[in-house]
């Protein structure tokens, strides 16, 4: 199986489900990590190229942790927006990859800005990577992808609908959160927490809502005639 994880920023995917990735690696699934923007504003010290140069090097540096294809797209962080060239942009990258399951920000229950978007701009695309008369520079895909949102920063506002047991993955979510130094800085400075707190916490509490230790949990939108192979998520979730 080929399962590609869509994050608005440097660090979203590490926690929010930087575990079930993990467990599609460990069990010999190919996975691809998709950052939208540059994380350019994620500093108070540093100027926009700089601090973007450095959260690119650490999600790269996270991704081949567990072996992921890596692709950043580079907009402008908190200006992302659902245009025309947008929306060909990110189906070609989908097409580049060809997954069978997309994982992405909740385009109805997440709250920042550049989160819902990224959440919109997949739903608004991931049938249209079938469609050949939708051209862009690689084929169009064969079938369409089964879609997941990922929970909330902090779970707010997220209704689960599934959970994935991470506790085995959990040293290598945590590994993968420790490559994001800079937002160490940045979460100590606005939340007087590190990445690896900061998610320890959220992943606890989803698996305390399951009956595990550490837990991520995710919904499946729906739409007609719906694509959602209940055998995307790996065996485990309640
Ligand atoms: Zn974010």
């Amino acid at each position: 199986m080929k399962v590609m994880a869509f994050g608005a920023h440097p660090d979203d995917i590490e926690i929010l489900c930087a575990g079930t990735l993990a467990k599609y690696s460990s069990a010999g699934h190919d996975v691809a990590i998709v950052l939208m923007t540059n994380g350019e504003v994620g500093s108070s010290t540093l100027g926009k190229k700089e601090i973007a140069a450095i959260r690119r090097g650490e999600a790269e540096k996270s991704a081949e942790i567990i072996q992921a294809e890596f692709f950043w797209l580079g907009y402008p962080d908190e200006f992302l927006f659902n245009t025309p060239e947008l929306r060909l942009r990110v189906i070609d990258t989908i097409r580049r990859f060809s997954p069978d399951v997309i994982i992405t920000h909740d385009k109805d229950a997440d709250y920042h800005p550049d989160h819902t978007t990224t959440g919109q701009v997949i739903w608004d695309t991931h049938v249209m990577v079938t469609v050949s008369n939708i051209e862009t520079e690689t084929a169009p895909c064969e079938k369409i992808p089964t879609l997941f949102f990922m929970d909330t920063v902090a779970g707010v506002n997220f209704q689960p609908e599934c959970y994935v047991d991470i506790t085995q993955q959990w040293e290598m979510k945590a590994a993968m959160l420790s490559c994001h130094k800079s937002q160490d800085e940045w979460l100590n400075d606005q939340y007087g927490v590190t990445c690896v707190e900061f998610a320890q916490t959220q992943a606890r509490f989803r698996g305390f809502q399951t009956g595990t230790r550490y837990a991520e949990c995710f919904r499946t939108p729906k739409f007609f005639p719906g694509s959602v192979n209940p055998n995307s998520l790996l065996p485990g979730l309640i």
